[in-house]
């Protein structure tokens, strides 16, 4: 985004990170007035808090970084992997989070409240009996943050595939029996291991069309192509998630005084989502960097340039004197052994 749109009170989309970090609690329940009864049962620890050290927020302008969905989908879906990520970015979906309470947040009942700004939700007064009040705080559960990462993995390894033409890849996830197709989404392993039989569950099935279901896809469809369902169901699948992470139209006086359109995320869960649309409709260029692996935004150069490029300029310098050191390594190397021989 431009760097003109960077005044806070403009209502630019920022996330907040806090200071000291997250940590899980594995002791925390979701409870409290907020906390909704339905879905109290299905969420268990451990949760992601911010740490009780927590003095304030650093704020980050997620949509300067337009590849960072890619980074999400690639988060190793642990503990270790989505702290790591959550302490550089913040939590998924505050709006979303649950009212837990935790003993990390507990203090002697009628004692003096812990230091602590941010964004508890109110004290409740020796809610077990415990002799402490209990403050209470936002979680997230691990599974949450698992199954989020795991959806965006899916999605966008889907769409990859179909960029490159990985018709091989895309026969697994596109299946055609006559004249009806439908669609098995996960990792090729678990969609093998799935149809092989040695897998209950793990992987999405469902059908895309079949005569008298979606008649008016199915008639665009050519019978035993994989990319135009890979497509329909890419958009199908960006579509779903963009209808619960919402974004939304906004306006943003600029330096001129003038109105501009501005479109703004609800969280960082569908910040990411919308930078996905981002990339898909081509609004955002990505490529990979060769070397380092990290996404590189290519949008403000021309198609010339964006063909051309293949790795970050860094990287490029760090291979060729990696490549220089063990050019003379080989041959110092080689010139002992010639010594030996001689
Ligand atoms: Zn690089």
């Amino acid at each position: 985004m431009e760097d003109s749109f960077t005044d806070l009170q403009q209502s630019y989309f920022v996330q907040y990170v806090a200071d000291h970090g997250y940590y899980w609690d594995d002791d925390a329940k979701p409870d409290g007035v907020f906390v909704d009864k339905d879905k109290k049962a299905g969420l268990s620890p451990p949760f992601l808090i911010e740490s009780p050290d927590t003095t304030g927020y650093y704020s980050k302008k997620i949509l300067e970084k337009p590849a960072l969905f890619l980074e999400f989908a690639e988060v190793e879906p642990t503990r270790e992997g989505i702290l790591a990520f959550a302490n550089e970015y913040g939590m998924l979906n505050l709006a979303g989070a649950t009212e837990v309470l935790s003993p990390v947040y507990s203090f002697p009942s009628g004692g003096p409240m812990p230091r602590r700004r941010g964004l508890g939700m109110g004290v409740y007064h020796n809610r077990y009996k415990d002799g402490r009040d209990y403050f209470s705080v936002f979680g997230e559960p691990l599974r949450y943050w698992q199954e989020e990462i795991r959806d965006m993995r899916r999605v966008v390894a889907l769409w990859n595939w179909w960029r490159e033409g990985d018709a091989d890849s895309l026969s697994q996830v596109i299946r055609w029996q006559g004249n009806s197709v439908s669609y098995a989404l996960g990792d090729l392993e678990e969609i093998r291991d799935w149809f092989s039989g040695s897998r209950e569950k793990g992987i999405e099935l469902g059908h895309l069309a079949f005569p008298g279901f979606q008649d008016w896809m199915l008639s665009r469809f050519r019978p035993g192509d994989c990319f135009l369902p890979a497509q329909y169901l890419l958009q199908k699948k960006i579509n779903e998630k963009l209808k619960v992470h919402h974004t939304k139209p906004w306006l943003l006086m600029n330096e001129k005084n003038r109105l501009e359109p501005y479109l703004y995320p609800d969280s960082l869960i569908a910040a990411l989502w919308f930078q996905f649309y981002q990339a898909v409709v081509g609004e955002k260029k990505l490529k990979r960097c060769s070397v380092c692996g990290k996404w590189e935004d290519l949008t403000d150069r021309t198609e010339r340039q964006r063909e051309r490029w293949t790795r970050h300029a860094k990287c490029a310098n760090m291979l060729r004197q990696h490549r220089w050191r063990e050019r003379r390594k080989r041959e110092r190397e080689g010139a002992s052994n010639a010594a030996e021989e001689s």
